[in-house]
């Protein structure tokens, strides 16, 4: 096998082009389209830092698509995103609303910097500065951000008040997601993602394609990435019952045969800043983390961490992709073969999304919903997309769904991988909006 691309355009267009070659009426120009970033915002900015000295800093906004409605995506905050991870995970949130059917297109911010570095003066000069540059761009009907790495409830209260003093006379809370609750924020938010994982996990598992574990409950977890995302899929799953036998975060991973106290862990990683070091754990490395053996894993952290040359020792039943790209196309194809079952990013963590389109219809209407509400109401959305995957893919199975197969058998080996197949739909749904909305002019 010759050595994969690891550039996430080239990722994002491969996923794309596998889903696409199963939809027979795609028509060729608008798969162009349908691929290409809408629009995208560089911007360079001076900061003046708190010993003085001025240093630039450069911030990407990208729109995918807008076809159903508002460019919705969180921004992160890192040293080494770039434009391009920036525009591919632009695009995936365009198919992960279409997938929950939210009515939103995709969109995704970046800016380069450290947050580890900075203090939190200058993390709000610097996030006031890229709100008031995107003053014109973003806004509650046009392209509404919201938290991803290394973002928080913190920044998204500073760009809320920054817009909302540009923007002043106007109900500007639904400008941005993830909010404090004291400042609109919609109960549930903080533990969407990761819950949603857990609801994304407990619907595919009840589908007995794992015929011994149809539950969460005795499942062996390993989590990489102990953020807000993973940090609450670990609560979540060892609530349902399952044992979190590995954890980790950027300086490394524990392990612990008997299983791990998520609520231990966090508090252990407050007062020391890492979970490495965590007393009666083994102290491993994040590669070693994803190659233990376990029945579900769910990468929480970066993209393309299970790549060509570690799929072939995954050793879990289920992954469950918490973190946005963390598969490359090259493993995707490894671990099919292998028969490990995955949950596609833009379906296993849709449910932040889902709960940000919630705070922004609390915010329009000025309504606070109970959290038995917002949660019942995410429940309910990833458990039908979950659904609508699973049928169609047993639709492959069966033969009622078109397979791209040189293989003339409709076999489970020969059906689309879950993350084509919500692929599948969800640029089904998008591309005939598009037509639906007639090509302007
Ligand atoms: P976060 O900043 O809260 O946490 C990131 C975690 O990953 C931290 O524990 C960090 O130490 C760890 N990490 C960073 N680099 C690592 C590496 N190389 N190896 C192992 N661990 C590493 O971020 P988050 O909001 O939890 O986001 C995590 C992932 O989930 C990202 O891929 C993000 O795009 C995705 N996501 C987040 C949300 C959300 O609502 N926050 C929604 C959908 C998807």
């Amino acid at each position: 096998m010759s050595e994969e691309i690891l550039d996430p355009i080239v990722i994002s267009e491969q996923q794309f082009d596998k889903a696409a070659a199963h939809i027979a009426d795609l028509k060729t120009g608008l798969i162009d389209y349908l691929k290409q970033p809408n629009r995208t915002h560089i911007i360079n900015f001076p900061v003046e830092l708190d010993d003085g000295s001025v240093k630039t800093i450069q911030c990407f906004r990208v729109i995918h698509n807008r076809v159903f409605g508002p460019g919705k995506g969180g921004i992160r905050y890192h040293p080494d995103v770039t434009v391009d991870e920036v525009t591919s995970m632009a695009e995936l949130m365009t198919w992960k609303c279409a997938l929950v059917n939210l009515p939103y297109g995709g969109a995704k911010g970046g800016v380069i910097c450290n947050p580890k570095e900075l203090s939190s003066n200058e993390l709000r000069h610097i996030t006031r500065r890229f709100t008031s540059e995107l003053a014109s761009i973003i806004g509650p009907s046009t392209d509404i951000p919201a938290p991803d790495m290394y973002t928080d409830e913190q920044t998204m209260a500073w760009i809320f008040d920054t817009y909302d003093r540009l923007n002043p006379g106007k109900n500007n809370r639904p400008v941005v997601t993830g909010k404090p609750i004291s400042l609109g924020g919609s109960l549930g938010r903080r533990e969407a993602t990761g819950k949603g994982c857990m609801f994304a996990a407990q619907r595919f598992l009840s589908k007995a394609l794992i015929p011994e574990q149809q539950e969460i409950a005795g499942a062996r977890v390993v989590i990489q990435g102990f953020g807000n995302v993973g940090a609450v899929a670990a609560d979540e799953f060892f609530r349902q019952g399952a044992t979190i036998i590995a954890l980790s975060d950027s300086k490394g991973g524990i392990y612990s045969k008997v299983g791990l106290d998520p609520e231990q862990v966090a508090a252990f990683k407050a007062e020391h800043g890492t979970v490495v070091g965590m007393p009666d754990t083994l102290t491993i490395s994040n590669e070693e983390l994803l190659e233990l053996d376990c029945d579900i894993l769910i990468p929480s952290a970066t993209a393309m961490q299970i790549h060509q040359h570690n799929a072939g020792n995954i050793k879990a039943r289920l992954i469950v992709e918490a973190a946005n790209n963390p598969t490359t196309p090259a493993a995707d194809e490894i671990l099919q073969k292998r028969g490990i079952y995955l949950i596609p990013d833009i379906l296993a963590n849709a449910g932040g999304v889902t709960v940000s389109y919630y705070e922004w219809v609390q915010n329009s209407a000025n309504e606070q919903w109970e959290l038995e509400l917002v949660n019942q109401k995410m429940q309910k959305r990833i458990y039908e997309a979950v659904d609508a995957v699973f049928d169609y893919w047993q639709g492959c199975v069966v033969g009622e769904n078109p397979v791209e197969s040189k293989d003339e058998k409709t076999t489970i080996e020969n059906a689309p991988d879950f993350r084509t197949v919500a692929l599948i739909i969800a640029i089904k749904r998008v591309a005939d909006a598009t037509l639906m909305r007639g090509i302007w002019p």
